[in-house]
């Protein structure tokens, strides 16, 4: 009920990101008609397929002056390896906004909704946020190849961990444990196999503890922590990982949540000097392009997760309880194929957005 105006970037990319983005924006609208806010989208064609073909690049050169202003970034999903490699459409866009953008937060809610079958056959209440350090880490360009081509061949990749990264995805993760119900702070460490960064993390850790008394924290390694994530994932509340390890962990947490179709992501500079980006956690998913049947709820649940960082509260608990409503009566009809329903794109997007009027 602010009666503020967002300046929201829009990108609906390659595949089905340009399916679901009307959805995800037609939600919006609805939660901003009855919650007295405004938003000012202006939609972008690059960051997709087509662009490169037009113009031999993914973005424009100006791109960064283009998307500075704005409040936040939604972004539907880019790449297709059957037109260009990874390597060229992903590196040259949605990588590129978030190392320049700083957004060092990678947020995953993971959460078994009702109505959504889940793969495992307990699951018991599933209700917990990865958070994934996004600029450093395992996934550094440091390194290289010496004896190229010889037998004795070697390439070597540094991690980079850097007590101001390190300390501030630390500290994204514990206030955020301070403000769930459990107060429960999981970190995801390998310090028995990789001597120098993990003791490090793993020291870093500790010693934020001792700031935050209200947090029960616990560590894991990795590998101990992927078999729980699948044998009792109600245990978790909030996980911290490093880039690696929160990369696994944020593709392992909503595939026991059911469909990945679901699962909306938040790329979140928390300091707000810089735009932050929504997409959901799916890609472009060219195997079901053009059938109308991609599931629109990771990305409408990303744009609950963009008014949540915007500080519209209110709107954000509407849209929230209008994809759980609509997911929980389970209609056959209008749940999309991926879970086991007959709907459309489109139907299910309807529905929510309407729901959103009225929760
Ligand atoms: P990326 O590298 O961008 O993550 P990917 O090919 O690894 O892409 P997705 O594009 O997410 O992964 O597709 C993985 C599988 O999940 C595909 O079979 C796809 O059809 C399915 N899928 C992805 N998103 C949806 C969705 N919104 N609705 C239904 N099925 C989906
Ligand atoms: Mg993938």
């Amino acid at each position: 009920m602010s009666g503020k105006t967002y300046k929201i970037a829009v990108i609906p990319g390659d595949g089905i990101g340009q399916e679901v983005m009307p959805c995800g924006l037609k939600s919006l609208h609805a939660a901003s008609a009855r919650f007295n806010f405004n938003l000012a989208i202006t939609t972008f064609d690059f960051a997709s397929c087509d662009y490169y073909d037009k113009h031999g690049k993914m973005m424009p050169d100006d791109w960064v002056e283009l998307l500075t202003p704005f409040d936040a970034i939604y972004f539907g999903a880019v790449g297709d390896p059957a037109r260009h490699p990874d390597h060229i459409t992903l590196w040259g866009s949605l990588l590129q906004m978030r190392r320049q953008f700083d957004q060092y937060v990678n947020l995953r809610p993971c959460r078994l909704v009702k109505g959504v079958p889940s793969p495992l056959a307990d699951p018991g209440e599933i209700d917990f946020w990865i958070v994934r350090e996004n600029t450093e880490g395992e996934y550094s360009e440091i390194g290289g190849k010496i004896f190229e081509g010889t037998e004795r061949e070697t390439v070597i990749q540094e991690t980079v961990m850097t007590r101001i990264g390190v300390d501030r995805i630390l500290k994204y993760a514990f206030e955020l444990a301070k403000t769930t119900r459990r107060k429960r702070l999981t970190s995801a460490t390998k310090s028995n196999g990789i001597k120098i960064t993990m003791p490090y993390w793993d020291d870093r850790f500790k010693l934020m503890s001792k700031s935050y008394p209200e947090v029960t924290t616990e560590q894991f390694h990795i590998d101990i922590l992927t078999a729980h994530f699948v044998a009792k994932p109600s245990h978790f509340d909030v996980v911290v990982g490093s880039n690696l390890h929160g990369d696994i962990l944020s593709d392992l947490g909503p595939a026991v949540t059911g469909t990945i179709g679901i699962a909306p992501s938040g790329n979140i500079h928390p300091e707000a000097k810089f735009p932050s980006l929504f997409e959901p956690v799916h890609g472009s998913a060219p195997d079901i392009m053009g059938k109308g049947i991609a599931n629109p709820v990771g990305m409408i649940w990303a744009g609950q997760m963009m008014l949540l960082h915007l500080g519209e509260k209110q709107a954000a608990e509407a849209m929230m309880k209008a994809i759980d409503r609509v997911l929980g009566e389970a209609d056959q009809s209008v749940l999309t194929p991926d879970m086991k329903g007959k709907g459309t794109t489109q139907k299910l997007g309807d529905a929510i957005a309407e729901a959103i009027a009225s929760v």
